[in-house]
């Protein structure tokens, strides 16, 4: 038998372990120093933990000093710690409107597998699935990893989770998966824990953990593909809003007498700036169908009508963001999706209508800048939701106050 206090210690040690443990998970590799600084515990406490974690092979030591502080004083590059790669592996599976990607990463976060499949994503959600699942076998088989070292499956889809329930809702906006519990329906066929989230909710976590968000606490990621949508990240969490649908940007009223719109309404930002709206323009301009794809190859070639199009897109998302900003003032705004490959073309006019329409303080606040994880962003932000689980997603994490005795 323990007594109290011994008993109270271990826990108190296990906790500590816990803390360093989770650093890693959360940023794949980190010096002692790093970890020292995130958990606020002194470098001797680190110092033991992270030895007792080599001892137990959970830990691994690089030599190779690619860390941020590496060199500065011209002394040794520090050495970098992750969790050692048989600790298990993450999981990431995204469905975009006509694609699906599935990827396992290590908690290094090195991404060792990944493959992807066209795919009508609006037609079915078994069909859905059933594909997901095969592609999950294949991307382990590939990386030569057991189901068993799977520690969780982030999962991302084009439509709002309702946190509530779990389930997809809004009929018009993912027809075929109203309703459907896509995290337990993926989990019965993996037999794995699976997270779903919407889709630009990733693509803001990723750019937030890997990418050009890296360090702001209040930022929003628009997702510029065959339709318009955002993800936000506010005080360094997620926003989901009580039915999971915050951050539709792509359908606020724009022009109340325009077309159609796919949820419903008229005139949404979506049916005159989205990827896919732009090209389908330039396509009866030029008395031929343009893909997305082209329509960005012809802009970089600097074909005049590509570019105005993409210029007056940004000009009316600008004006949406714009809103936002006096809503909620974030620091950064990402523009990712297929269109970030557009760069400047793009984030300019967004930037233009911002400064434009937005109060002056909110304005002078923000930026507007691509994404740098492209097309990946989402799959990313899956593996993200796995390697660092929403409750933890802090831009400075809490500083804990150690105990002498630990
Ligand atoms: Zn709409």
């Amino acid at each position: 038998m323990v007594d109290g206090e011994s008993g109270s210690l271990r826990s108190l040690r296990e906790l500590n372990r816990g803390r360093v443990i989770d650093v890693l998970r959360g940023r794949g590799t980190a010096s002692r120093a790093e970890i020292a600084r995130a958990t606020g515990l002194s470098r001797s406490t680190v110092s033991t933990i992270v030895s007792s974690l080599i001892e137990a092979g959970l830990v691994s030591e690089h030599e190779d000093g690619t860390g941020v502080a590496h060199g500065r004083h011209g002394g040794r590059p520090p050495v970098l710690l992750s969790l050692d790669k048989s600790a298990g592996v993450a999981l990431g599976v995204d469905f975009g409107h006509t694609h699906l990607r599935v990827a396992v990463s290590d908690l290094s976060h090195e991404v060792l597998a990944q493959a992807s499949r066209d795919l009508d994503v609006d037609h079915s959600a078994a069909e859905g699935l059933d594909s997901a699942a095969k592609l999950v076998d294949q991307v382990l088989k590939r990386a030569g990893v057991g189901r068993k070292r799977v520690l969780g499956v982030g999962m991302g889809l084009p439509g709002p989770i309702n946190r509530a329930t779990g389930t997809v809702g809004d009929s018009s906006i993912l027809p075929g998966w109203v309703g459907v519990d896509a995290a337990a329906e993926m989990s019965k066929r993996l037999q794995m824990p699976v997270h779903v989230e919407n889709d630009a909710n990733l693509g803001a976590l990723a750019e937030f953990v890997w990418g050009s968000g890296k360090g702001f606490s209040d930022l929003i990621y628009i997702k510029l593909s065959s339709g318009v949508g955002a993800g936000m990240l506010l005080g360094g969490r997620l926003y989901h809003g009580t039915g999971g649908t915050a951050g539709e940007i792509g359908h606020t009223v724009v022009n109340p007498s325009g077309a159609i719109c796919r949820c419903g309404s008229r005139g949404c930002l979506e049916t005159v700036a989205s990827a896919r709206a732009i090209a389908e323009v330039l396509g009866d301009s030029r008395g031929e169908p343009v893909s997305i794809t082209q329509l960005l190859e012809l802009a970089r070639d600097g074909d005049a009508a590509a570019v105005r199009l993409i210029g007056e897109a940004g000009r009316e998302i600008g004006v949406a963001v714009a809103n936002l900003c006096n809503v909620i003032n974030p620091d950064r705004v990402i523009v990712g999706g297929d269109m970030s490959a557009a760069g400047d073309l793009i984030t300019e006019p967004i930037l233009e209508s911002i400064r434009r329409y937005a109060i002056l303080s909110a304005a002078e606040q923000v930026s507007v800048v691509p994404g740098t994880l492209g097309e990946r962003a989402e799959l990313l932000g899956a593996l993200a939701l796995v390697l660092q689980p929403p409750e933890r997603f802090l831009v400075s994490p809490p500083r804990w106050r150690e105990v002498a005795a630990a």
